[in-house]
């Protein structure tokens, strides 16, 4: 797979790219510094363990001990291969790779993900061009009409797919796809007489891309009687619902910048605060907000403000994502809109600042939960199942400091004593704890890696200049771990190859083991060692190195001693005797 992207490509890729970019694509890093931290995209944490050293272009987890460069980053990120990865970076940094040189078979090889990839980017072409021909007039003035100008329309790729049957499917065959990957992107239907026709017809169309960049589904919007209203495209192998936020990648970067974000229902909800210029929103495709959709806003931002429909539906949804929120420790705001407006009409007709205002006004999650989901007066019997149900919601909530404010706020509101409250949340609590760590993945077992040898790996890897050094010295051949023998020999053996290996580079290429992972521990702190006192420090490391093979050396030869004395072989005993005092001798000239 690697063999099609030429070489020179590879590193005009490694070179171009800048891992602080890239993470931040997806993250939200903040310097501290020499590095920048962020929350880790590859395990649930609370505080920033993820750790990107912009002077080496490498990241290192603390907490579950992920690590590499940019390259593995997208791999892991992205669950692909080397080649998609590199070519996913080569795209971004406008760095073109001939993508004839790919052979038949390794066209054959091109995974699905990508062509699922491809065909949407296919169809959004289509639909873009078909916005703007004279067939996407009636589309056209419906956005007028929206407030929705042209600036909008290409920063969110809008399309038109006219009335008609046919008209993706036969572009698709005419383009020699087959009908099969057309249907599994979701773009075309069969019906039980063995009939395809396109899935959208008469709607503005709306892509979906994910974080990559990539457009992953699309959203419909009938424009006449079409019914239902909003068409989304199926799940598919690139899409699964309740993983991607639309406007997530438009607008991650005005969320990061605000540390906030707006959360809407509504594709054209969202384009209208787009329009107005509130950009940090994202919108959740009119479906219930879902962890995963929370795990990936709070990778920019712990600050939300979620803006519903003001209906029983809409309350239910705001409950159900409150408990996420807490449980991912996020600070949200319920924004209540005057009955009868959504965020869209509410901005055309007030405008921005109007509802920048009611967002800055609105009540935090706190109160929202005990003004709308306790409610006002009760009777007893009210208030007894009201306790119930806020114990149980309560008892999610991870944060102490949150928690202990639920049940002060609660217990007020319901006229019972606090401590009685505590005390019940706190039972409830143990039921369901070991429940709750579950989700959390713990730090990866790690087998215990030798100090000494691995600070001399660390050494060389930092300053490779001082190579030859240890090639000189024969010390990889003192090294008692023979993973880090490996390590070593692996550095040599490019060094001979004329490759003197940055430590980015060093760190792809090993597998994922505890060598890797403490390497690129130590790579993330401050160079231990100057460069005044490098050569010092190498002599003394490799000393100890070779003092503590003498030393273990020694131990076995008086073990096998032993058993020759005890099986009567005179002949060995002497020579063991001998290579034991030479072994001595060498030892306290070591150590002179
Ligand atoms: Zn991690």
């Amino acid at each position: 797979m690697k063999g099609y992207i030429p070489a020179e490509k590879i590193e005009e890729v490694k070179t171009k790219a800048n891992i602080v970019d890239i993470v931040s694509e997806y993250i939200t890093l903040k310097k501290t510094g020499r590095n920048f931290v962020g929350l880790c995209p590859f395990h649930r944490e609370k505080t920033p363990s993820f750790t990107v050293n912009p002077e080496k272009q490498i990241f290192y987890c603390f907490g579950c001990g992920e690590g590499g460069n940019a390259i593995s980053f997208l791999m892991k990120l992205n669950n692909v291969s080397f080649p998609e990865s590199v070519r996913h970076l080569a795209a971004k940094l406008g760095i073109t790779i001939p993508v004839r040189q790919m052979s038949e078979g390794e066209k054959r090889f091109l995974s699905e993900k990508e062509k699922f990839s491809r065909i949407n980017q296919m169809a959004a072409e289509r639909f873009r061009k078909n916005l703007s021909s004279d067939m996407g007039e009636v589309a056209r003035d419906y956005l007028k009409k929206r407030g929705i100008d042209d600036s909008v329309v290409r920063s969110f790729g809008l399309g038109y797919s006219p009335e008609g049957w046919r008209r993706l499917k036969d572009y698709f065959s005419s383009m020699g796809i087959p009908l099969e990957l057309v249907r599994k992107a979701g773009l075309v239907i069969t019906n039980d007489n063995g009939q395809s026709y396109d899935r959208f017809r008469g709607r503005l169309i709306f892509p979906i891309v994910d974080l990559n960049g990539n457009i992953v589904a699309f959203g419909g919007r009938g424009i006449g009687k079409e019914e239902p209203k909003y068409l989304n495209s199926p799940e598919s192998p690139v899409y699964i619902k309740g993983n991607t936020l639309y406007g997530l990648y438009q607008t991650k970067g005005e969320i990061s910048k605000k540390n906030n974000a707006i959360i809407v229902e509504g594709y054209l909800d969202l384009l209208s605060l787009w329009s107005v210029g509130t950009r940090n929103v994202v919108a959740t495709l009119g479906t219930a907000l879902t962890r995963n959709q929370v795990e990936l806003i709070r990778r920019f931002t712990r600050n939300v403000s979620i803006i519903f429909d003001p209906d029983e539906a809409g309350r239910s949804a705001v409950e159900r994502s409150l408990k996420l929120f807490l449980e991912e420790e996020m600070h949200a705001r319920v924004v209540i809109l005057p009955e009868g407006y959504d965020p869209d009409d509410y901005v055309r007709k007030f405008g921005r600042e109007a509802l920048e205002n009611v967002i800055v006004q609105s009540p935090p999650m706190v109160d929202y939960y005990i003004e709308k989901i306790i409610g006002g007066d009760n009777t007893l019997e009210e208030n007894v199942d009201s306790v119930k149900d806020s114990i149980s919601f309560i008892r999610n909530i991870s944060n102490l400091v949150q928690r202990n404010l639920f049940i002060k706020r609660v217990s007020e509101k319901l006229g019972i004593d606090q401590g009685l409250m505590k005390d019940e949340v706190n039972k409830a609590r143990v039921g369901s704890q070991k429940f709750a760590r579950q989700g959390e993945s713990p730090k990866k077992e790690t087998e215990k890696v030798d100090i000494v040898e691995l600070s001399l790996i660390h050494m060389v890897i930092e300053y490779p200049d001082r190579i030859p050094v240890v090639v000189n010295e024969k010390i990889f051949g003192y090294f008692l771990s023979n993973g880090l023998r490996e390590v070593g020999e692996a550095l040599i053996e490019s060094l001979n190859r004329g490759e003197i290996k940055n430590i980015s580079d060093v760190m792809n290429d090993l597998p994922d083991s505890s060598i890797k992972e403490e390497l690129l521990k130590l790579a993330m702190v401050e160079r231990p060692f100057n460069r005044e006192v490098i050569d010092r420090v190498l002599d003394d490391t490799i000393k100890k190195i070779r003092l503590k093979w003498y030393k273990k050396r020694r131990k076995s030869i008086q073990g096998e001693l032993i058993r020759a004395q005890r099986m009567g072989d005179t002949g060995l005993c002497e020579r063991l005797v001998m290579e034991k005092g030479r072994l001595l001798k060498e030892e306290k000239m070591l150590q002179a």
